[in-house]
């Protein structure tokens, strides 16, 4: 299978690149409706291909804005990002309402989140990550990771126990019934021996993808997240 999957630059030592800071309600499992800050960091070597955040995979200086070009975007999605350090991003952060602080992407997990999560979290923000699995989480102990694992993708990245091991939640997109066969033989042995709860997400909330989520959940004592940012019309 011929592979396009962005190489992914080395980061200046101590920034981030932030391809937005937005605020909303949490979406998925078990923060849903969760006023939230979400900062969406910059690549991803993953490379799904139903991806819906695409624009977050390439990096490269032709992508560089400014921070305060990046808090101004009008035009989204946009695949420009700026390199925001730790005090910057921070106070960005701090500025917004909610309490909750959602790092997502593109994949957060390709850099070492402490250094900003141990700032949010002594200006007493709770941080939520959400990652892929295919890289280790580097964030701190108190940190709720989130792992929706992506497995066998064109860039080619195993999902990773340790990071597995680290879940607070895993979620699973589903959208065929064989794919329960999947979360049952990779993921339900974690639920059984950790007690690690496993969301199933219906596929574009489809009829059919709803009722083999419920059918599953129902039998192996999983649950079933709906985004409901869908059903109340917000990002
Ligand atoms: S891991 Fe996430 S951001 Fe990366 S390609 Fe997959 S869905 Fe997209």
């Amino acid at each position: 299978m011929q592979c396009n999957v962005p190489a992914v630059a080395a980061p200046p030592v101590g920034s981030y690149p932030v391809n937005e800071i937005f605020e909303s309600l949490q979406g998925e499992a078990s923060f849903a409706g969760t006023p939230s800050v979400f900062v969406r960091l910059q690549g991803c070597p993953v490379g799904c291909p139903w991806c819906d955040t695409k624009h977050t995979w390439h990096m490269g200086p032709e992508r560089e804005i400014s921070v305060s070009a990046m808090g101004k975007k009008t035009e989204l999605p946009c695949d420009s990002y700026s390199w925001c350090d730790v005090s910057t991003l921070a106070n960005i952060v701090r500025a917004a309402d909610a309490e909750h602080v959602v790092i997502t992407g593109g994949e957060p997990c390709m850099y070492d989140l402490r250094p900003l999560i141990a700032k949010l979290e002594a200006w007493h923000h709770r941080v939520q990550v959400e990652t892929s699995g295919t890289y280790v989480p580097l964030v701190t102990p108190t940190t709720f990771v989130t792992v929706s694992p992506k497995y066998e993708m064109p860039g080619g990245r195993p999902v990773l126990e340790e990071a597995l091991a680290r879940a607070n939640e895993i979620t699973c997109p589903i959208g065929k019934r064989r794919e329960i066969g999947v979360v049952l033989e990779q993921l339900d042995p974690l639920h059984q021996s950790n007690g690690t709860p496993i969301w199933l997400q219906p596929l574009s909330a489809s009829s059919r993808a709803t009722a083999i989520c419920i059918q599953a959940a129902r039998r192996y004592g999983w649950r079933v997240s709906l985004q409901m940012n869908r059903f109340i019309n917000i990002r």
